[in-house]
């Protein structure tokens, strides 16, 4: 059943449903001025490579909020002149308010919510997903471009997205609207810098020394631990000591490079 949430219910419900989104989250608030902690809370969502979705409404958003949201590398940001509704939600919780996400309102006005569990009033959440559908559709794309530039070449294609092999042995299929650069195909196989939408890449972890690398299952080793391992024997049956999707100590193989966790959640994607 839904629940009522007063003003600091609400705030503290939408901080849960950040903290908690597994793949997306959705914010939809007219008027936008975080607070430290919500926008602590975005840069870890966004730091788990959640895609996040910000619809703003009314007027244009201060320069200074625009810098903080410029931090966010999984932001697609949209403006809708008519917003008044106010809706944030995660794959599973949803609220329904008053509240805007703004400083002030926080803490100053007297605010209503209702909270939403997709398990529990599944009609309740998709009718209003189907709606913030619809206020999408007559919102304008605001999404601030950020590119990275990573040495690769593209080998194949498929449905709209193209495979690369990356210089630093790894291979992902990125979309074709993410590739900046003018590229060729068929392909000549020399490598070239790419300028690549930061939103479109993965990046995960060395299994051996958990540095930060590009997010490949078949190759889940820096290209300095590759090399290294190289020269062991039997490097094939080695146990290794991070996840490769979340970096957390996990005894890992090649060939098994994710936690439990992590393959659960991606198993279906
Ligand atoms: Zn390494
Ligand atoms: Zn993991």
């Amino acid at each position: 059943m839904a629940k009522f949430l007063t003003t600091l219910e609400t705030s503290a419900r939408i901080e849960k449903i950040i903290k908690e989104a597994k793949i997306e989250l959705t914010l939809i608030t007219p008027y936008l001025k975080l607070t430290k902690i919500f926008l602590n809370r975005l840069k870890e969502a966004d730091s788990r490579n959640i895609k996040i979705r910000l619809i703003y409404g009314k007027e244009e958003l201060k320069p200074e909020e625009m810098d903080h949201l410029k931090e966010l590398d999984n932001l697609q940001l949209y403006f809708c002149e008519d917003l008044h509704a106010k809706c944030y939600f995660n794959e599973e919780l949803m609220v329904i308010t008053s509240l805007n996400l703004h400083e002030y309102s926080q803490s100053h006005n007297r605010e209503m919510g209702v909270s939403i569990k997709r398990e529990v009033d599944g009609v309740l959440y998709s009718d209003a997903v189907k709606e913030i559908d619809s206020i999408l559709k007559s919102s304008i794309n605001k999404t601030i471009k950020k590119t990275v530039s990573l040495r690769g070449r593209i080998t194949g294609y498929y449905e709209g997205k193209a495979y690369f092999e990356f210089a630093t042995g790894q291979n992902q299929w990125i979309p074709e609207s993410a590739i900046c650069s003018q590229y060729e195909f068929p392909p000549d196989y020399e490598m070239q810098d790419f300028e690549i939408e930061t939103w479109a890449i993965k990046y995960g972890f060395c299994i051996n020394c958990s540095n930060e690398i590009l997010l490949c299952y078949d190759r889940p080793l820096c290209k300095g631990c590759y090399y290294q391992l190289g020269m062991e024997e039997d490097y094939g049956g080695k146990e290794f000591k991070y996840c490769h999707r979340c970096g957390t100590n996990y005894s890992s193989f090649l060939g098994k490079p994710f936690c439990q966790e992590c393959w659960q959640e991606t198993r279906y994607s």
